[in-house]
Parts: structure tokens; sequence; C-alpha cells
């Protein structure tokens, strides 16, 4: 079966999904583009306090309604268990969606990103039963136990680059543990999360449990930040985005914050990282994957000097094989930039660093693909020093650093930022050596002989320092959406 379609035959979602239907409101007409051909794919308004108000209303109707946080753990995951079969129905149209309307490619999108967003739901409704407290140790006559309960409403906010999977670590585990969401789509992707809500309604959660509104960050999210009835805000994207959130949610009356941000992450190749050709590939792989449109991507490559050389000559050679064209053909196998935007800003940070003192080692440059859509060449940079904007900003684009290094002492003192601490990754044969550098780095996560997560949801993401804190998947990402309740009991 072909994965390539063609992008002009697909249904785009219109308008907010609030309270189970799709609601069209007045407001700031905002044009999205295909990032392929930067063709418009169906506007959005911009859905402001009004949008919020509505979406709040109909949450707290629904929680009272359909008795949601209350209800048997069984019977809310039964309902989640059904909006992963809708999802997983739904996947190839879903897929393109994700495939038109952001940089991912469809060659992994129908596979990949649909079906995994099922696998996300379902992961969470395995937990609704399995949330559970302690009794803790008391004198005698009383009982003191903990047990956790919902926000109630639970607020998110989602950014472009893995539309529908970020958005998914954020409602599943909220809808899961029993609170209703608003959440805000990226007003550069809008669509497949749209049709997310959609498969909700179909599946029978009750409308108003799983809100999705379009907007402007300074509008419709800060709207979402500031509502005194959203208990928690859950938020992936910038560092300077989280930052403004965090003082927001502090200024409009105090709620917590979950924070998922920017990275700068460090991979080390050691002197034995196992077989040349498949490390280069994971090297080359790692930084050039969705366009380096990735929080957690390795965008500093620290290597031992003894193996530098071959192994720069390997990830090079591969950097040349890729395939840039439109995220709608499965043999494109490398992404556009997903705006002007984002394209101009790459490129204006890669050429300041190089004025700042770093040589380019390849790219710099756009790079010509078949189409309208902006492809950024895949780029090393190397003598990048701490002090270079190269090294304290993220390119959020496919471009990689270059250190060599003599001893690991150095190899980990160079794997630390100042500002961001993400993740990291470390390429090795020797245990001692991981286990060392798995230890000392500065990160939230930390992967030996891979860079990235796997379709594995155990892991619990999250970063540390300005990379942001609170996890998403694993345990951790449903407590983050309860609140702990301690009650004693005098029974003299
Ligand atoms: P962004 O911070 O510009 O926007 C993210 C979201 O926040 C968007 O929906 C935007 O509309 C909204 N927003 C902007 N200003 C706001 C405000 N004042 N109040 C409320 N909401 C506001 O980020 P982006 O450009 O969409 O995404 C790229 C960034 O996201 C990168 O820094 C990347 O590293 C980060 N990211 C982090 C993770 C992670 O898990 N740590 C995952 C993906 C992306």
């Amino acid at each position: 079966m072909s994965l390539s379609f063609n992008p002009d035959t697909v249904a785009v979602p219109r308008g907010h999904h609030i309270g189970g239907k799709f609601v069209e409101l007045p407001g700031e007409e905002i044009t999205v583009l295909r990032p392929s051909d930067e063709k418009p794919m169906g506007p959005i308004t911009d859905g402001g306090a009004a949008a919020v108000e509505m979406a709040v209303a109909a949450a707290q109707s629904a929680l009272k309604s359909s008795g949601w946080a209350a209800m048997n753990p069984r019977e809310r995951a039964k309902i989640l268990f059904r909006f992963a079969e809708r999802i997983e129905a739904r996947a190839e149209y879903l897929g393109q969606l994700e495939a038109m309307g952001s940089s991912r490619l469809v060659s992994g999108t129908i596979t990949g990103d649909a079906v995994r967003t099922a696998s996300v739901v379902r992961y969470f409704a395995e937990y609704c039963d399995k949330l559970e407290g302690i009794v803790t140790a008391t004198k005698g006559d009383t009982l003191s136990y903990t047990r956790r309960q919902p926000y109630g409403i639970a607020g998110a906010i989602v950014p472009w680059n893995f539309p529908m999977i970020t958005a998914a670590w954020k409602f599943a585990p909220a809808l899961a543990a029993g609170n209703a969401v608003v959440m805000k789509t990226s007003e550069l992707t809008p669509h497949s999360l749209l049709a997310l809500a959609e498969c909700a309604a179909e599946a029978g959660l009750p409308g108003g449990l799983f809100n999705v509104l379009n907007g402007w960050g300074h509008t419709t999210g800060a709207a979402i930040v500031s509502h005194p009835a959203i208990g928690i805000i859950s938020f992936t994207g910038s560092t300077r985005t989280g930052a403004a959130i965090m003082s927001l949610a502090a200024n409009s009356g105090i709620k917590p914050v979950v924070l998922e941000l920017g990275g700068k992450s460090p991979q080390i190749v050691t002197r034995d990282p196992g077989e040349m050709d498949a490390v280069a590939t994971r090297v080359a792989n790692n930084f050039m994957v969705n366009a380096g449109q990735v929080c957690t991507l390795p965008s500093r490559l620290i290597v031992q000097k003894s193996v530098a050389d071959e192994l720069l000559d390997r990830v090079l050679a591969k950097t040349r094989t890729i395939r840039p064209g439109p995220t709608w053909d499965e043999t494109t196998t490398f992404a556009p930039v997903i705006s002007a935007r984002q394209f101009d800003r790459i490129d204006a940070l890669v050429q300041e660093t190089v004025k700042q003192g770093a040589s380019v080692l390849t790219g710099g440059t756009r790079l010509e693909g078949p189409n309208a859509g902006n492809f950024y060449a895949p780029t090393i940079l190397t003598d990048v020093a701490h002090d270079n904007i190269g090294f304290t900003e993220e390119f959020f684009g496919p471009v990689m650093n270059v250190t060599t290094y003599d001893d690991l002492e150095e190899a980990i003192a160079e794997a630390q930022h100042p500002v961001y601490g993400l993740s990291a990754s470390v390429h090795t044969q020797d245990l001692k050596v991981a286990m060392k550098v798995a230890d000392a780095v500065e990160a939230g996560m930390v992967w030996v002989n891979q860079h990235g997560r796997d379709p594995e949801f155990t892991y619990a993401a999250g970063g540390w320092k300005g990379s942001g804190f609170g996890k998403d998947m694993g345990r951790a990402g449903i407590e983050e959406f309860t609140r702990q309740k301690a009650v004693w009991i005098n029974y003299l």
C-alpha cells in the first residue's frame, strides 16, 4: 500500500472543539500554511478569553453531569479505551492531517504518530484504577492516609513539532486521572489535534471533558493560564514562553505548572562507541530527524579525538543522502522547517554563530527542495566557543556543533550547559564510562547508545534547569495531574 496522498483531498477540521462539537466563534483569523508548499490549509480564529470561558463552562458542566472524577475508574478506563480504538480506526486520516500540517513525514505519521497517540491513551487508561495512596504510620486509635484526586480542570498548551503525540502526553493522563481538559493547539499546527477531539466525542467521551481551542499564545494561551477555574497548567514549548507562563500562573492566583521546555543536548561519542558506521548513522539521524525540530535534539556532538575524523567523514556522507520533499510523499526522508519565520530564525542564528568565530563543516544554507517549502541544509559547525550564541541558544533546526575531547572528565565538563538540562546521551561499549556519564551529566533524561525517546511509554520525560520541571509520560506523568490529600481520622 502506498502511503503517499494528495493533500488537496483531505478534509480539514474547522473551528474550536468545545463541549463535544466543533464551534465557530468570532475572532482574529489566523492563516495556517502547509510547511511543505506554503499553501493555506484552512484558517483558524483566535478564541481568546471568550473561547476559554466557554470551554471552562463546558468542562464544569460535563464534570458535574458525567461524574467523571468520582466514577468507578474502570468505567473511565472503558471510555478511554474506546477513544484509543477510535484513533486507531481513523489513523490514516489523522496521519495524513499530521503530515499535511506539520513537518512530520507521512512515512511515519500513520503507523507512527497516529497509532502511537492511540497507545498513549490506552497506556493511561490502564492507570485509571492504579492511582494509589498510602497509609502512614501513626499512633493507635488514629488512621492517616493519602489519596490522589484530580484538579478539576487541567489547562494544557502545546507546540508544533509533534502536534498529536505531545498533546496526548497531556490530555490522556489528565483525563485518566479524572480531570476535564482545556487545551490550546499551536497556531502553526492546529488541525490534527482538533481531529483528535472529534475522535474523543465519537468514542462517547462526555462532551466538555476534552476541549481544544485555537489561538495565539498571548491571548488564548494566557487566558487559559490565568483562568481561576483551571487548577493546573501543563505546558510544552520554549524556555522563554515557559518563564512567561510561570510568572502569569503565579500572578493570577497560585497554580502549579509543569514545564517541558527547550534544550541544547549533548551527545558524547567515546573512543569505543561500537561499530562505527552504525554509530554514524545514529548520530546523523539524531540531528536530522524532523529537520532538527525536536526538543531533545543532540545539538552538541562531543567526540573523542581518536575517532572524530572517521565519525565525521561518515556522518557527512550520510547528510548527502537525504531526500527533501513534501511531507505527503512517502519517499521523502528530510522534512521542511515549519515556517518561513522559523527558517529565517535558524539561518540568522547560524550566520551569527559564524560571525562570532565558528566554522561551517557543511550546510549553513537553504536546501533547494522540489517545491516551495523551507528546507534548511543539515549543518555542522565547529569552533563554537561557550560565549558564542550558537552555544547559548537553541537552534531548533538541523544544526549540530562538534567539539573533540581527550579524556572523559573533559567530555563531561563540556556536556554541562549553563542554561539547559533536558537530555544527554553517551555512545560507548564501556559500561563504566556509560554509568559515569549518566550519573554526572546535568539532564533530566539520559540515554546510552541511542538518543531520543523510544515508543516505550514508561519512560518519564522532562528536563532540569532551564529545560523545565515535572514529567510527561510514565507513572509520574499521570501523577502530575493529581493532587495529594492527607486524611487524618481520630477514632478514639
Ligand atoms: P513556543 O514557546 O513559541 O510556543 C508553544 C506554545 O505556547 C504555543 O501553543 C504558543 O501559542 C503558546 N504561547 C506562546 N506564548 C504564550 C503565552 N504568553 N502564554 C501562553 N501560551 C503561550 O514554542 P514553539 O516554537 O511552538 O515550540 C518550540 C519550542 O518547544 C522549542 O524551544 C522546543 O525545545 C520546545 N519543546 C520542548 C519539548 C519538551 O518536551 N521539553 C517538546 C517539544 C518542544
